[in-house]
């Protein structure tokens, strides 16, 4: 008896006076980090470190809390850390397990492509935050996995010599990738005569802002028929059964994108991506009418309003979301669950570092129509040990395994990533000057 009774003092000791407070239930998993309050959870700071040549230039993220944990996110690879500080003092003081009501409060500082990288950022970081407060990874909090391990594509080097690409895109499939994507553009062809028609002076190399449809720029059935060849070289050298998807074709109006199409049918390309803009629906829709090889476009859209559109239509047969512009992990989870009702797969756009790399992985595990996530690093030594807590290397024999530690499942190796800074950048240096940056953000009246 008296045993029992020390055991309940000692009990009770340990829980504190308040057993029967709203703190024990807090307490209750066996994982949940005992120095979080997850209620009393608050932001205090957002500061950012750069990681240089990843190939990408990516400015990651940290969120800093009351309480001693931290959330990281990255805002997308290219972009400016400033989309990210800028929505600091909106978040200051915030739960940040809160996610989708912090999310909507700064979602209108989003836009398209790279515009979106601060919104984006943050939301993986409060993804991040929450799993470490209460101690479960971001896929168990989307609804638990579909998948243990992420089937994965490699951004693999050009070259205009489909021999020497074939053996490259060979060797991706050798070392266990199950998935290929090629970059097949005009410029393969502009030095053969009869191949392509423009207007003189007109810039080949994709002319930045110019839509497709307005340079004027159109492949001839020759021209067609020299690009198809191109990736019958590299079909010799992968063989024709495993999926090989074509991006970055150059700006060609929509009837040269329906003759590559066509040209290419007998080679059994998975996917032809981006052949005109995303915005452009009923363009997107013809192409993707008027060939038997699945169209692709996505990575620049912010959102899901905008996938919607496009999957209603029946535009495109596969979208491919970037997380970092698309809205972060719950809105692409959203966006491949409602594209599903469409019959349309999700594969994913990515290019940056581990910190991005694992919220994708979290929402790929949780989304079941997921078919296949981008990497451009894997042919960087150290892009895998920028972190610890995943199994190495991330990318292992084409896949990534999904990471069980709380949050993304990932810490910062400090070292290496100090190593991997934008030169003359600093290492999470204070940013008091974006504490108090304030404008007027009601959306309505
Ligand atoms: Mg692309």
């Amino acid at each position: 008896m008296n045993q029992r009774r020390s055991f309940l003092r000692s009990a009770g000791a340990m829980l504190g006076a308040s057993f029967w407070a709203d703190e024990v239930l807090e307490a209750l998993p066996q994982k949940t980090n005992t120095s979080s309050k997850p209620s009393d959870l608050k932001i205090t700071d957002m500061r950012i470190a750069t990681i240089a040549r990843a190939p990408m230039t990516d400015p990651i993220i940290r969120i800093d809390t009351n309480q001693g944990i931290y959330g990281l996110g990255e805002v997308r690879d290219g972009a400016s850390k400033t989309y990210a500080l800028m929505l600091k003092s909106r978040i200051i003081g915030e739960n940040p397990c809160n996610i989708d009501k912090i999310f909507r409060k700064i979602k209108q500082f989003g836009g398209p492509s790279r515009q979106a990288g601060g919104v984006c950022g943050i939301e993986m970081a409060l993804w991040d935050l929450a799993g470490k407060a209460y101690g479960v990874p971001v896929y168990q909090m989307l609804g638990g996995k579909f998948r243990d391990r992420v089937r994965c594509y490699a951004d693999t080097t050009e070259s205009d010599d489909p021999k020497i690409y074939g053996q490259r895109l060979r060797a991706r499939r050798d070392e266990g990738f199950t998935w290929l994507k090629m970059d097949l553009g005009i410029d393969l062809v502009k030095d053969k005569p009869g191949a392509l028609s423009y207007p003189a002076g007109t810039p080949l190399g994709g002319g930045a802002n110019t839509e497709h449809m307005f340079t004027g720029i159109e492949l001839t059935q020759k021209g067609a028929e020299l690009m198809a060849e191109f990736v019958g070289a590299v079909r010799e050298a992968v063989g024709m059964d495993i999926p090989l998807s074509c991006d970055h074709f150059g700006h060609i109006g929509v009837k040269s994108c329906i003759k590559l199409g066509r040209a290419l049918e007998k080679y059994n390309v998975a996917w032809l991506e981006d052949m005109v803009p995303w915005q452009r629906t009923d363009l997107l829709k013809e192409i993707t009418n008027s060939i038997a090889v699945p169209t692709c476009t996505g990575e620049d859209i912010y959102l899901k309003e905008g996938f919607v559109e496009l999957a209603r239509a029946h535009a495109v047969n596969i979208l491919h979301p970037d997380l970092a512009t698309s809205g972060g992990i719950l809105e692409t989870k959203k966006i491949g669950d409602t594209v599903q009702e469409y019959g349309i797969p999700m594969a994913m756009h990515f290019a940056g570092s581990p910190i991005s790399c694992m919220a994708n992985v979290h929402c790929a595990a949780a989304t079941e129509n997921f078919l296949v996530l981008e990497n451009h690093s894997v042919d960087v030594p150290w892009w895998s040990d920028l972190v610890e807590g995943a199994e190495k290397p991330i990318v292992n024999k084409g896949f990534i395994r999904v990471p069980e530690g709380p949050g993304l499942g990932v810490t910062l190796n400090e070292e290496m990533v100090k190593k991997h800074l934008m030169p003359g950048t600093g290492f999470f240096d204070p940013t008091p000057e974006w504490d108090k940056e304030r404008s007027h953000d009601r959306l309505w009246s």
